[in-house]
């Protein structure tokens, strides 16, 4: 039986949401994250980007070490000729892209504005996949944004062409979270039963629908006969109302009523780091998490009214679907309420070293030491507040990759 896969695009969608944003050292920790808590996948940026290209070459080069393993690491560029090479003169590492295309009339028109056809769409698809194979890519996803507002049978024929062309798999975007459950799941549905190729669901949030369209969706793919690639986000970070929230969409997979004893994970899945990659994410995007978020909110095993509380403490079960526990919560967290030393952009040694001392870090050497504390002033600066903790243990563990990571240089 098909399987579901998760496909993480925080580093991709989340961060090219309107006034949010991440420094790459906070996109490299997502990505370790996500890799922890057995995300298959993660779009981890824009390789035709200029300034993404160190984050790129130094995340790949944390594959190569098995820091970053077995997590996928795939970049998200247009699905054209000129894209693609530009991202192999930028990134010549990278193997697994995904390309992506408009196929809905509305943005033909609308966005084309006359310049391109529907048949030019679907050549210039097949030409960038021919090219990715080309250059030596090892796997191709083909994206059709606003595939929710394209109608069934171009969407076929678009389908149809990148798998002749040998594409793994076909991303299927509600880009404006148009779809609903029903809806998703019969056209999804549909796809992999003629296009016969796996198929990812990237919902948004824009009719608050985008965990239920993205359950719908896999339901469809995998009734079809065909995997299903869930695309979600840490805390549903994602151009306006948001993307399918990971956390949540691994819940819903995974305890809603009938879901999981006939749908199946395609990796496993450790839920008990949810709590620290939506804490981190929240914190890095500078976005508070909703008290009523599911499993990770401030109120989601919060219980007060007599009847809630009394029912809860005889057996939770009476009103909790499943424990905090099993989502990494419950540990008791030190807040300093006293003197407190942080290490900044114009941090010294001194209080540098007394920080890392305090998380039993040492160093063979004041040079070492000052080699790291620079490389933590450079993080700082990019990122505009203090390093949490797991930030400064990377520099300090991989002070060479933290070095190319935090280099960006507009003038090459
Ligand atoms: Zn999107």
């Amino acid at each position: 039986m098909p399987k579901i896969y998760f496909l993480d695009v925080t580093n991709r969608d989340g961060v090219q949401t309107a006034k949010l944003g991440l420094s790459k050292l906070e996109k490299t920790l997502i990505n370790i994250y996500l890799n922890e808590i057995g995300v298959f996948q993660s779009e981890f940026g824009f390789p035709t980007t200029k300034h993404e290209s160190n984050y790129l070459k130094a995340n790949l080069e944390l594959a190569e070490m098995g820091v970053l393993k077995p997590i996928r690491l795939e970049g998200w560029l247009r699905a054209i000729i000129a894209d693609i090479e530009t991202v192999f003169k930028l990134v010549p590492n990278i193997r697994h892209l995904n390309l992506s295309i408009s196929t809905s009339n509305q943005m033909i028109q609308g966005k084309f504005q006359g310049r391109k056809s529907r048949d030019d769409i679907i050549n210039d698809m097949t030409r960038a996949v021919d090219a990715a194979w080309a250059h030596g890519a090892e796997s191709v996803g083909v994206n059709a944004e606003d595939a929710s507002r394209t109608d069934l049978d171009y969407l076929l024929k678009f389908g149809k062409a990148a798998k002749e062309h040998g594409a793994n798999r076909l991303r299927y975007c509600d880009t404006l979270g148009y779809d609903n459950p029903f809806t998703i799941y019969e056209t999804v549905k549909a796809l992999a039963e003629n296009v016969a190729l796996p198929i990812e669901l990237h919902c948004h949030g824009d009719l608050g629908m985008a965990v239920a369209t993205s359950l719908a969706g896999a339901k469809g793919a995998i009734d079809g006969g065909q995997d299903a690639y869930i695309n979600t986000t840490v805390n549903g970070i994602g151009e306006r109302a948001g993307n399918a929230d990971l956390v949540a969409t691994i819940l819903a997979v995974t305890k809603s009523k009938g879901f999981a004893g006939t749908y199946q994970l395609g990796g496993s899945i450790d839920l008990s780091k949810a709590w620290k990659i939506a804490k981190f994410a929240s914190y890095a995007f500078n976005v508070p998490i909703p008290r009523n978020q599911p499993g990770v909110g401030a109120n989601a095993f919060a219980h007060e009214s007599g009847i809630h509380a009394d029912g809860v403490l005889k057996d939770p079960e009476n009103y909790e679907l499943y424990g905090f526990e099993e989502l990494g919560r419950g540990e008791p967290e030190l807040v300093e309420t006293g003197r407190e030393i942080s290490a900044g952009e114009y941090s010294g040694i001194s209080g540098f070293s007394h920080v890392m001392g305090k998380m039993a870090v040492s160093f063979s050497s004041r040079e070492e030491a000052q080699d790291v504390l620079e490389l933590v002033r450079y993080a700082n600066v990019e990122a505009h507040k203090p390093l949490v903790e797991d930030e400064l243990l990377f520099i300090a563990k991989y002070p060479k990759v933290a070095r190319k990571l935090l280099t960006l240089n507009p003038l090459d």
